[in-house]
């Protein structure tokens, strides 16, 4: 069975005398053991979701259910999930090891197996060591290890966590991305990441639920996600994206200065496509490959690519990046007429 699924939930709001959709209409079904990301824009209803699944939301309409059971009027602490937040919520006058004990003494757990399991989260968390600092005297990162060894100790069966890392800083956040991937991996619970960072979802999950406006527009693994975007937001919201559209016949979609080939295709069609998988040359590309002509508005140089702003001969933009090899000197700059290439199976149909 599933450890999390939600069918088709709907959660409202009331606010000042409206109602407010924050989530119209979400169907998930989790796998056990799976590192599962929500990701979206602020305000697209993650966390939302989140508490939803963690009981402290009731849903509006549709169903929760853990592990095969309906848990849609069950209390929190009823419920077998436990939830990470971005403010730790440590206690600050205790020590790490009270801090990470605290629940267990609450259930009157035995001294002996609060000993032992309490010792044994700090040392899949690589707190050993500290067990009598304050929260206070530690980094943010280390705080935030505190937070998921207490919230690891009671071993629940699914670990929810609501943008955990972003109060730390881009370095600390980035090992602590390694870090959680490799507890969750040691744990073997499954995880459930709200985020609205493209990049920490791409790195961590196994699968991701990308999130507008209260409902899920793609539901895949992080290379389908970044490769075949289903939807123009998802496009647009996942890394850079060009949009093209237009109307096709016989599988290929005219457009200013070119075509491209959207094979099996008719009538109006959007593609996008990657930057990274369009060529830019001088020359007119031989048949076979979607080909367009315009103008390099703009290069800019970063580090080991050139990203090119390329402009179409009715205005709009493509975005392409090319890699710097060691010897090569930039093939087109601003100003130049060029043409722009890439295979048909780069383009996707959205
Ligand atoms: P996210 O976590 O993706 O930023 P939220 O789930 O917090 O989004 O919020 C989704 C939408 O629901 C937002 O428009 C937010 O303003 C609204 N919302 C969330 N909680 C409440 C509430 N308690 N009362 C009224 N509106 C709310
Ligand atoms: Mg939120």
């Amino acid at each position: 069975t599933s450890a999390i699924e939600l069918e088709n939930v709907v959660k409202e709001y009331l606010s000042h005398g409206e109602v407010v959709q924050a989530v119209k209409g979400v169907s998930l079904d989790i796998a056990e053991g799976e590192f599962f990301s929500l990701l979206g824009p602020s305000g697209c209803g993650k966390t939302t979701t989140m508490r939803m699944i963690a009981g402290f939301e009731a849903p509006t309409k549709g169903l929760v259910k853990l592990h095969g059971q309906d848990v849609t009027n069950v209390p929190p602490n009823k419920r077998d999930v436990n939830m990470v937040f971005q403010s730790y919520a440590l206690f600050p006058h205790m020590s790490v090891w009270d801090n990470v004990a605290f629940g267990l003494k609450q259930r009157k757990t035995p001294q002996e197996e609060i000993k032992r399991r309490v010792g044994e989260m700090l040392e899949i968390v690589d707190l050993t060591g500290r067990e009598k600092r304050r929260p206070r005297e530690m980094s943010g990162g280390q705080q935030q290890r505190v937070a998921l060894a207490r919230a690891l100790v009671n071993r629940p069966r699914a670990l929810l966590l609501d943008e955990p890392l972003g109060a730390l800083d881009l370095k600390l956040r980035q090992a602590m991305q390694i870090e959680l991937k490799r507890i969750q991996r040691e744990v073997g619970i499954t995880f459930v990441y709200v985020t609205h960072d493209q990049n920490e979802a791409l790195t961590m999950s196994d699968r991701i639920a990308v999130m507008n406006d209260g409902l899920v527009e793609q539901l895949a693994g992080p290379r389908e996600i970044y490769e075949r975007p289903a939807t123009a937001f998802v496009a647009g919201f996942i890394g850079t994206s060009n949009l093209l559209a237009g109307t096709a016949t016989a599988g290929e979609l005219k457009i200013a200065g070119g075509r491209v080939l959207v094979p099996g295709q008719e009538g109006d069609v959007t593609v996008t496509v990657r930057p990274e998988k369009i060529t830019i040359g001088t020359d007119e590309p031989v048949n076979g490959v979607s080909s367009v002509r315009g103008t390099v508005a703009e290069v800019v140089y970063l580090g080991t690519y050139n990203s090119y702003a390329v402009s179409l001969a009715d205005g709009a933009e493509v975005t392409v990046f090319q890699q710097n090899a060691h010897d090569a000197t930039a093939t087109a700059e601003r100003g130049d007429s060029v043409w722009l290439s890439w295979q048909a199976q780069h383009s996707y149909v959205i």
